[in-house]
């Protein structure tokens, strides 16, 4: 396929054609005049500056990024004809000029035809339709004219001249295959083949110019396969190149006609669809397309003796001319893509505007996260966790973010961006830190709880400075007195790391005295055999639990399990989400030990909690506090 380096060499070419006909022309008109063959010369001239005319036009017109398909092909076939006009009018000029040997005109002739044949093999090289009838054009004549001579020299010459014309064709011919070869190399991936990166945005630029102009509409489709990396890492780059070409080819497979697929790094692909008139029609091929590529992918694969299994995640985009920047489209489909990847992986989604604000909320979120600290917009809540008897034993930290711009954002939405960001090491110290320097307060206030716990992120608790940041607060803030008094909450998607690891730093901080609770517990995918494992003291039911307790027997039946677990496991138990005197009247007859939520108070800043522990009476438990 011919890309835009093809183009611009051939549209360089006509200045230079222009050039080296108008100016030497001028020599010829001037040597026709001397030796009265001016009428001749002078129409010829008059053909080379129409032809100049004709090509400034051509020079003129030409637009890569904004010529459709077909204007650039008609472009094209304009240029190859304005090159063939303008090798004909010096094969005139050399039959008009060589039979004038008296005035041995015809010297010059023979020097400007073969002239003209040098600048056609080197200027011509990038098309054979191209440079080969040009080069026959113009030696033909001259052979014939040898031979013509009819004496020994002129077979002789006859003789050099096809010579020349062989060579002339020979060094066209290897330029053009280095030409051709440096354009394939500059295009194409060399492991799977397929188009690059760079050539599929001239591609998708071009095909949008041609959709700008029919009103018609294509697809994009962004694969990236899951879980390649393990692959890699696990059985070596070696298999994962194999296993990457054999995708390649069930993807060329698949693909319908008309479509074009290349490599945009890694292990992404990307497809353009065909051309339809309807956008809703457009919409359904792209999905059935999808649909079939990740069934076909997820067929197995046999590489060296390997039985391997991969999925992909496919983000769609509609592609229409609407649109001025190509990126945007693959920017899009970036978006849906990654939206099947949190989705869990394995499947399809178009891109949508409600997803593009969705990534811009993202994108503003991190923007302004970064400042957070620094603007001390973060601060803590604290909710208050009561024992059967309704006293108020212990307290939650929970994290609080108000951005002037933004308004007061949730931590479910700021703490995974943190985490992703990796920010969350410096903000998870300063939550440390402030929780710390509350509970160093209250105990000199006389405020006394039996626990204190801080919610621990997992990329947090397995960052490598993690023990060593947790120590030195502690012998900042804390001391032996209160130390024994933290809780970490940890949630049970840390069994999906290093499950060893995790147990080692874990030993580390309960040999400093730091408890551990298991937050969120029922929802995740931890199982039994795995909290067993870990030197836990603690579980936190989870709310949605709680929540449901007045409908679901199931749900009742959940509670009842982990309440009756905990107890054989030696473990405190928490409910946490704790509304209505009914939730806390079935908890209460099932032996849960520890009460949090909205019955008793919503989380709150330091001073109210303080005034919630001391206006605090403890009393019968399933009455609304007063
Ligand atoms: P979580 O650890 O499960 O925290 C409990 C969440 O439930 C809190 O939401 C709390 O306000 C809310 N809640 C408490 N009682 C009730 C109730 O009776 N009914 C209902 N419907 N909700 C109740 P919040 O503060 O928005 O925190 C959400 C999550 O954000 C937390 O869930 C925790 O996973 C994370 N998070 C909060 N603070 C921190 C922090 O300091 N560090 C880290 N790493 N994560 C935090
Ligand atoms: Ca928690
Ligand atoms: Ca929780």
């Amino acid at each position: 396929m011919r890309d835009k380096r093809f183009y611009d060499f051939v549209h360089r070419q006509i200045p230079v054609f222009i050039t080296l006909s108008l100016f030497p022309g001028l020599g010829y008109l001037f040597l026709g005049w001397l030796n009265d063959i001016f009428t001749p010369a002078f129409v010829w001239y008059l053909l080379v500056i129409a032809g100049s005319i004709w090509g400034t036009y051509l020079y003129r017109d030409f637009d890569f990024d904004t010529m459709s398909d077909y204007r650039r092909n008609r472009w094209y076939r304009h240029c190859t004809w304005f090159f063939y006009t303008f090798f004909l009018l010096w094969a005139l000029i050399f039959l008009v000029y060589v039979g004038q040997d008296a005035a041995k005109l015809h010297y010059i002739a023979i020097f400007t035809e073969i002239g003209a044949s040098v600048v056609a093999s080197s200027l011509l090289s990038s098309d054979r339709r191209l440079y080969r009838p040009t080069i026959f054009i113009l030696m033909v004549p001259l052979i014939v004219y040898f031979f013509l001579i009819g004496e020994w020299y002129g077979y002789v010459l006859a003789l050099f001249a096809c010579t020349l014309t062989w060579v002339l064709l020979y060094a066209a011919n290897s330029s053009h295959q280095l030409l051709m070869q440096a354009t394939h190399q500059a295009t194409h991936d060399a492991l799977t083949g397929l188009h690059n990166r760079q050539f599929f945005i001239e591609h998708l630029q071009k095909r949008m110019n041609t959709l700008a102009e029919s009103g018609q509409f294509s697809f994009l489709l962004l694969i990236d396969l899951d879980h390649f990396k393990t692959v890699n890492d696990s059985l070596g780059h070696d298999v994962g190149d194999q296993l990457l070409q054999n995708v390649v080819l069930r993807l060329r497979q698949r693909v319908p006609d008309g479509c074009v697929i290349a490599r945009l790094g890694g292990d992404e692909f990307i497809i353009t669809g065909r051309n339809f008139a309807e956008r809703k029609v457009c919409e359904r091929d792209a999905l059935e397309v999808s649909e079939q590529l990740i069934a076909r992918l997820k067929e197995p694969y046999v590489i060296d003796q390997h039985h391997l299994y991969i999925s992909a995640s496919i983000g769609v985009s509609i592609i229409s001319g609407l649109s001025i920047n190509a990126n945007s489209f693959i920017k899009e489909a970036d978006i849906a893509m990654y939206e099947v990847k949190a989705k869990g992986r394995d499947g399809v989604f178009m891109f949508n505007e409600e997803m593009s604000d969705r990534v811009d909320k993202h994108l503003e979120i991190e923007r302004l996260l970064h400042f957070a600290l620094a603007n001390q917009e973060i601060t803590l809540h604290y909710q208050p966790q009561l024992d059967r008897e309704g006293r108020v034993i212990g307290a939650e930290s929970l994290v609080r973010w108000n951005n002037p711009e933004l308004g007061p954002i949730s931590p479910t939405q700021f703490i995974p961006i943190a985490e992703q960001t990796g920010l969350i090491i410096e903000l998870g110290n300063h939550i440390l830190e402030t929780g710390f320097k509350t509970l160093r307060a209250w105990h000199d206030e006389g405020i006394e709880l039996d626990q204190f716990s801080i919610n621990i992120s997992m990329r947090q608790f397995t960052h490598h400075t993690f023990v060593v940041q947790v120590e030195k607060l502690v012998q900042r803030y804390l001391g032996a007195d209160l130390i024994h008094k933290l809780i970490f909450e940890i949630t049970e998607s840390i069994v999906a790391e290093d499950i060893n690891r995790v147990i080692l730093v874990m030993n580390q901080l309960k040999a400093y005295g730091i408890r551990f609770s298991m937050d969120d517990f029922g929802t995740g995918y931890s199982s039994l055999s795995n909290l067993n494992k870990l030197p836990l003291d603690e579980v936190k039911i989870d709310r949605s639990f709680v929540n449901a307790l007045a409908l679901n027997e199931g749900d009742r039946a959940m509670v009842v399990t982990i309440l009756n677990m905990a107890s054989i496991l030696k473990l405190n138990i928490v409910a946490e989400g704790v509304e209505t005197a009914e939730q806390l009247d079935f908890l209460l007859r099932h032996d849960c030990r520890i009460f949090q939520g909205y019955f008793y108070s919503e989380p709150l800043p330091k001073e109210g909690f303080e005034h919630f522990y001391r206006n605090r009476k403890p009393g019968l438990q399933a009455a609304r506090p007063g």
